[in-house]
């Protein structure tokens, strides 16, 4: 892929990309189908047969199962090879996740070891840091945890009460307090911990051994889903940690909380993808075997109606997962070549798309929610069985929208990150903004440039990001430094950018593969992509029309909603047949197939 036309995060908004700029999940190497199956042997021998064993929280099951995938090398996929691991980049690490997200509480452990316990080290230890935990961690010998939450300080998570006080012979910090909700708390040898030294604005990280003297631990959280992943309380009491097992800088901790988060919103829409995709497929085979009045339930409508949307909500997510991580992978890749670091360039690389990777977490775990609700539905009764798998999926996909930054905190910060980049004049959006507010005060132009199979949806993208233009430029005009706190016009901006981002992406992908592979050939995919836009533009008419009637008024409101009109126009088109049409290839193949 071309650096010269390197996209920056947040610049969707502005910029148009051409498909032959975008990765797409076509394209996976030979090489990296093959960790794709090394993942998805392992979920089958060592976690699939046991998923009642690993909930019930059997004594010593999860270290165990985490050290066998560690023997296999899947705990150092993202490791540099000089510190034991395989070093495979970004979006290979995606993958990986993608498909071990199919493993339900394991996945969660494998999340958090890999993810929030192995990367502050990683992108943050010293030398010396690195070299003493980063192997033990990537062959699973030590397992690690991430202690940010305390029982006051959630998604405030710069509030937290924890100190850390250095001694009087200045060779450790001492540390006292409480964390909260900590994912393999259990059985983590490693914590990184984020305290306040003295009464410092900003947190500080430290890397604190779990046999160190004064820890202790509550008893296993019991909680709605993801019964097998160990959740605990974990006090300080005058923990002494060595002086060297500072990470990074004094006051550097709510940065690393934060960057490491970005990554954890990433990885977490794969995962999740993975579940979706094995949800789909359960709901597909219990369609296809269960028979009422006669047929088969997969040949009833209303079913083939939510099967075709479990399908298409997720083929958006993927599309879009995939496409940031390789604009993720560019990034890290032109930072290195500017001289960088691996680790720093790859912080950099990832925090350029924070923006997308919060878009992400709340598309994929929505999505996820939407999937594996319909999978219950599609069940019926067998649904609400503890006996089916799918009554797990729904008790476990509900984390995905609380952990990582809640969801409403993400919509946030998506809204928040982009404009901050426009402040900072990283991002050209004021002459962008300012010519839409000026297409509105003029004679609408109705010429039709698009052409192909695509010529509505690209009109129509253009639209979209004309909304956000509108209704986001408009707000900061109108409410200024109040705008913050206009949550609900916040998340309406974010919904059109989340809509507009997935609808990008899965445009972008499928015109790509008929490039590819010709049109006839991707007439499934292409009804995925028509459907999805024919049903966005509704919603963003909804979302632009309730943000701008909240502070909007008069002439001004009434030429801002003839202009949302034009932007969210939709042509005639028959979503139930295409609907129809995805239904049933998944339907005949059996499974998702795409
Ligand atoms: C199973 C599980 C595992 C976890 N694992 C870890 C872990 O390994 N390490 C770790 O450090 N933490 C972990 N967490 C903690 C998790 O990250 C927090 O629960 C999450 O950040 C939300 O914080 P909270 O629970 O205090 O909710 P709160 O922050 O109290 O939020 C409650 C509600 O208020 C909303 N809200 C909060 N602030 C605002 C605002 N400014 N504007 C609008 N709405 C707002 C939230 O969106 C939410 O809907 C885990 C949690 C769970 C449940």
């Amino acid at each position: 892929m071309s650096k010269v036309k390197a996209i920056k995060g947040g610049e969707f908004v502005i910029r148009d990309t051409a498909p032959s700029d975008v990765f797409i999940p076509e394209e996976w190497t030979e090489e990296q189908n093959m960790i794709a199956s090394m993942c998805q042997d392992f979920l089958n021998q060592e976690i699939t047969p046991n998923l009642d064993r690993i909930d019930s929280m059997e004594e010593g099951l999860m270290p165990a199962i985490l050290e066998k995938a560690g023997e296999l090398g899947l705990l150092g996929l993202s490791v540099p090879e000089d510190l034991g691991g395989m070093g495979v980049d970004f979006k290979t690490s995606l993958l990986a996740t993608e498909v071990l997200g199919t493993g339900y509480s394991f996945s969660v452990a494998y999340g958090a070891h890999t993810g929030i316990g192995t990367l502050p080290v990683l992108y943050y230890g010293s030398e010396e840091q690195k070299k003493k935990y980063v192997p033990k961690l990537a062959n699973g010998e030590w397992k690690a945890a991430y202690c940010l939450t305390e029982p006051s300080s959630g998604s405030d998570a710069n509030s937290g009460k924890t100190k850390a006080e250095l001694s009087e012979d200045g060779k450790h910090y001492i540390i006292n307090g409480q964390k909260m909700w900590i994912t393999n708390g259990g059985f983590a040898n490693l914590f990184t911990v984020f305290a306040k030294i003295d009464d410092d604005k900003n947190l500080t990280a430290f890397l604190v051994e779990a046999d160190s003297e004064g820890i202790s631990l509550n008893a296993e959280e019991k909680k709605m889903g993801i019964k097998g992943s160990s959740t605990r309380q974990v006090f300080f009491n005058n923990v002494k940690v060595p002086v060297e097992n500072m990470l990074s800088e004094r006051e550097n901790g709510f940065k690393i909380a934060l960057n490491i988060l970005n990554i954890g919103r990433i990885k977490l829409a794969a995962g999740v993808l993975g579940g979706a995709k094995s949800a789909i497929t359960e709901s597909i085979n219990y369609a296809n075997e269960r028979e009422q009045f006669g047929r088969p339930i997969s040949k009833y409508g209303a079913i083939r109606h939510k099967i075709a949307e479990q399908v298409i909500k997720s083929f958006v997510v993927e599309s879009a997962t995939y496409r940031a991580g390789q604009n993720i992978d560019d990034a890290i890749e032109a930072f290195v070549e500017s001289g960088m670091s691996k680790s720093e360039a790859t912080l950099k690389g990832i925090e350029q798309f924070a923006p997308e990777c919060a878009i992400l977490k709340v598309a994929g775990s929505e999505c996820l929610d939407f999937v594996v609700d319909e999978a219950v539905q599609i069940h019926g009764g067998m649904g609400y069985s503890a006996e089916s798998s799918v009554e797990r999926a729904y008790r476990d996909a509900r984390i995905n929208r609380i952990f990582e930054g809640t969801n409403e905190i993400n919509r946030m910060l998506t809204v928040d990150m982009i404009l901050r980049r426009a402040m900072k004049g990283e991002l050209d959006l004021m002459g962008p903004a300012q010519a839409v507010a000026g297409e509105l005060m003029s004679i609408p132009d109705f010429g039709d440039t698009e052409e192909g199979v695509f010529a509505n949806e690209y009109k129509a993208l253009k639209g979209f990001k004309k909304v956000i233009l509108m209704v986001a430029g408009s707000a900061v005009q109108k409410l200024m430094q109040t705008l913050s706190k206009e949550q609900e016009v916040l998340m309406n901006i974010a919904d059109v950018a989340i809509w507009t981002y997935l609808a990008e992406s899965t445009l972008l992908r499928v015109d790509k593969l008929i490039g590819m592979r010709g049109e006839e050939a991707c007439k499934h995919e292409i009804a995925i992509v028509k459907t999805y836009f024919y049903d966005v533009a509704d919603k963003i008419n909804k979302a632009g029309k309730d943000a701008i009637n909240s502070f909007a008024e008069g002439d001004e409101a009434k030429m801002m909603m003839m202009g949302l009109k034009r932007f969210t126009k939709t042509e005639a088109f028959n979503a139930k047949e295409a609907r129809q049409m995805i239904a049933t290839r998944v339907i005949e193949s059996n499974r998702y197939d795409f």
